[in-house]
Order: C-alpha cells, then structure tokens, then sequence
C-alpha cells in the first residue's frame, strides 16, 4: 500500500502573516485532503531573535479564516510532537552528534576574525566565497578534546567538493548544482541552535513528511537537504518548488508594491473563499479553465504536476474583480451574516461608537461622520491634499517620512493598539525632529480622507495596521504627483 499523504506548512513566526504562507499552505493543504491524508502545520522558529508569538498566533488565526485547518501543529498536538521547532532543540543535537559520528559534518573552530580574513582575501582574489573547509581535516579526538574544553565552535555538513549534484524537483525534472558551489554549511550554530536546514530536513524526516511543497526560493537549499537525507540514509521525500509570487515588475512580492498581510485583506472586506481561489490560480489551472471554484472543488481538480512554473503576478484588482464574483454568489442572508463577522460585527461598532458618540446628534450622522471606519480605501478630496504636507515641507519630502514611519515606526508593530501606535508616532516625530503639526495631521488626513476625525492614535487603533498602511501608501502615491 502506498505511504498516507503527509504536508507541511512550516512558517517563521517573524511578521505579520504573509499571503505567500497562504499560498504554499493551500497546495499542502489540497494536496493532504484530496489524499486522505494529514496536513501539518510546523513553526520553525529558532531564529529566536526574530521568532514572535505575537506573529505565531496571527499566524494560526489567518490560516484558520481562510479555512486552511490542519490536523497537527502546536496548538492542536499530534503524534510527532512538539511541532514548535524552540521545543525540540534535544532532538537536532542528538541528529548533529549522530552526523559528527558517522564523518558527515564536523566541528568547525574558525573563529569570526579567520571568516572575514577569508573572505576579504577571496574577494580581492575575485573567487568564489564561502568556507574553505579549513577544519575539515582536525581529526575527530582532537575535535573532540577541544569542543569537550569548551571552545567556541559550530558544525558544518561535510559537502563533496567536486561533481555535480543532482536532485529532482517534481516541476522542474532534474536539478543540477556543481559541488564546488555549495559551502559546508553550518547545521548548529555557535550557541547551540539548529540552522534551518538541518531543523527542517530532521523535522521532515521524523514528522513522515511525504511531499514538501515550498517557495522556489528555497531550491537552492536542495543540494543540502538532499546530502542530509543521504548522510542520515533517510529516503527523500518528493520535493516540488512553487514559483514565487511577484509584484507587477516581476519582483518578488513585497509590502512596497502590494499588501501582502493576510490581516490585510480580512479587514479590508475579502472573502476567504475569493482569497484562496485567487491563490490557487497563481499556480494552477482548472481543467475546464474556469476561474472561479470553491476550495472543495479545487482540491478535486488538483494535480501537483500541472503546477505552472511561470512566475505569477499578483495582481490585486484581478482579486477584488473575482471577490466580487463570489460575493454576488452569496445568499443576502449569507452576505449579512458575512457582514456581521466581519465589517458589521458588533465587536467591531463596539470599538468604533465611542469614537462617534459624542460628535452625532442623529443616528443617521453616524453613518456620515463614521465612514472611513468600514471603506477600503478612501478618498482625498483636493481641499484636503494640501493639509496633508507638514509645514515647511515639500509634497515629495512627506511622501518620503510616511514611508519612513511605516518601515520604522508601524510596520515592526505586532501589538497594534493606542499606546504602541502612539508611541511610535511621537518617537518618529523627535527622531526626525518633525513637530506633532506637522506629522499629525498628514497622518489624520492620510489614514482617513479628512481633517476632522476623533483622536489620531484611537481612530488608528480601531482602523487597525493594515488599513492604516494601505491608506498611507496610497497618499504616498498622491503626494508623488502633487507640485512642491
Ligand atoms: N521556515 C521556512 C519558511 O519560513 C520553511 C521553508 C520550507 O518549507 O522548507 O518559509
């Protein structure tokens, strides 16, 4: 009988959640379900710099509102546990010591000062970087001697230094890589953490994962993984590289050119089922070439082969356009109760009335005085497009500190509320020596249309992060194309 179908979906917990998660989650998922099998959901966070559980949790909420649910992950157990990569540091060491053992990857004592000599030197020679090997030859009991007196060391896979390697990808065929390219890589770092590759090939393994279906992106981590396989004597599982989504520029996709926060589009009033059939369609198909299906008749139709490798581009007014689409197809009944999940919801009037309730005098003010708490985007009426350039500055030189204050101020926020975003905001305005006159009120005008509004920081809380950001970007826009 052939091995139950396993997937993986295996996400950094470094960010808000990324729409390109949703996508590689969705083939996973598709691909699981059409088998009978399992879909697990991993998170590799030993970056623990950059791991968050504040990301981790935003993490679970957006995969479970696209209805991408899975059947073992951190939060819900299983077999192969625990499914957090933090928790299972015993396992990779345990998986290192057994490679040192078997001669496959060795102790590597150059120090940070030897590295940089190394590669000041291969690049004044024009050559290739990366590490020469130099520790390859200690032998293993002075090795050993020295990682037992405490030296400062990481491990390294041991590569072969010549010959090609060859892999096989399910979309592309046979993957060649020279030898000679590939560095020994560091498996466990200096303070004893798993780099990715050797955490994610072991995790793969003991987690009886049969197909990883990831970014392309990380083909270039083949050759490694596959020598790690080789060296364990694991048998590989299938491996099949989506192509990336990119901007319209053909760039990889980015916060710059589209939103890619699945926060964003749920609050900007998606449908989950409009989402991911949008997603599907980056990679995939339909046999009857239909553009619109729901999430049961994709994983149907769904065949892995028939992945196209173009590199697709995400194209938001074609999602608005196939939103649409599945909107029109709800019921009324349907469509309110979406409204009251979402847009509607009296969790989210709860938040925006307080706002309003001193400045309405009739109940149909409301509906006036609050719009641009439940539009998308909203518009700048020509009135206000010169409120929105502080004093003293040009259109461009404000377009520019917008986009600063999101790179350094917003977008690092996960804790998104009053006290966090006002706090950003003022840092901002000191650091750059901008006076509240002349940040606050572009900002007003920028994430609400107007110049009149309830209070910045509350009126952003309740907006949220990923409105905020979009409406800034859009006055970016606007700004760029105003005369100084
Ligand atoms: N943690 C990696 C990521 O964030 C997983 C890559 C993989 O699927 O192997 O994309």
């Amino acid at each position: 009988m052939a091995k139950a179908v396993r997937t993986r979906i295996a996400p950094s917990p470094t960010g808000d959640p990324h729409v390109g998660t949703a996508y590689v989650a969705l083939f996973n998922y598709a691909l699981a379900r059409q088998n009978g099998g399992q879909f697990v959901l991993r998170i590799e966070d030993t970056d623990r710099q950059r791991s968050n559980p504040e990301s981790e949790a935003q993490i679970f909420d957006a995969l479970r509102w696209l209805g991408l649910d899975w059947d073992e992950g951190p939060d819900v157990g299983g077999p192969c546990g625990p499914y957090r990569q933090s928790e299972r540091s015993e396992i990779y060491t345990e998986h290192a010591e057994m490679l040192i053992e078997s001669g496959h990857a060795y102790p590597c004592f150059c120090t940070r000062e030897r590295l940089a000599e190394l590669r000041a030197e291969q690049k004044a020679a024009k050559g290739r970087f990366g590490y020469d090997g130099r520790c390859r030859s200690i032998g293993k009991d002075e090795a050993a001697r020295r990682r037992a007196a405490g030296e400062a060391h990481v491990i390294r896979l041991a590569m072969p230094s010549d010959g090609e390697i060859v892999v096989e990808d399910l979309l592309r065929g046979e993957v060649s890589f020279e030898a000679v390219q590939i560095d020994d890589q560091v498996l466990v770092k200096s303070d004893g953490y798993p780099t990715y590759h050797l955490a994610n090939v072991v995790d793969d393994h003991l987690m009886g994962i049969t197909h990883v279906i990831r970014a392309e992106e990380w083909i270039s981590s083949l050759p490694k993984h596959v020598r790690l396989y080789e060296a364990f004597g694991w048998e590989l599982p299938v491996f099949c590289h989506l192509p990336l989504l990119r901007n319209a520029d053909k760039s990889k996709i980015s916060k710059r050119k589209n939103p890619v926060s699945l926060n964003y589009y749920r609050r900007a009033g998606f449908l989950p089922e409009a989402v991911l059939n949008y997603l599907a369609l980056m990679g995939f198909a339909m046999p009857d070439e239909r553009e619109e299906f729901s999430l049961a008749e994709f994983v149907e139709a769904f065949d892995p082969a028939k992945i196209s490798l173009g590199g697709p581009v995400f194209d938001l007014e074609k999602l608005v356009w196939l939103n649409g689409k599945h909107i029109r197809d709800l019921s009324p009944e349907d469509l309110l109760q979406r409204l009251r999940e979402e847009q509607l919801s009296d969790e989210y009037l709860l938040k925006v009335l307080p706002l309003a309730h001193e400045r309405i005098d009739t109940l149909a003010d409301f509906v006036s005085y609050a719009e641009f708490f439940f539009v998308g985007d909203v518009d700048y009426p020509e009135a206000v497009r010169s409120k929105m350039v502080g004093k003293g500055l040009t259109p461009p030189q404000m377009a520019k500190i917008f986009r600063r204050l999101l790179e350094e101020g917003l977008d690092p926020i996960l804790d998104w509320k009053i006290e966090t975003v006002e706090e950003a905001i003022r840092d901002f305005a000191d650091r750059h020596e901008l006076s509240p006159k002349q940040l606050f009120m572009p900002v007003r005008i920028a994430v609400t249309g107007r110049t009149a509004t309830p209070g910045l920081f509350d009126t952003m809380a309740v907006l949220g992060k990923e409105l905020c950001r979009r409406r800034l970007r859009c006055a970016m826009d606007i700004l760029r194309t105003m005369k100084a």
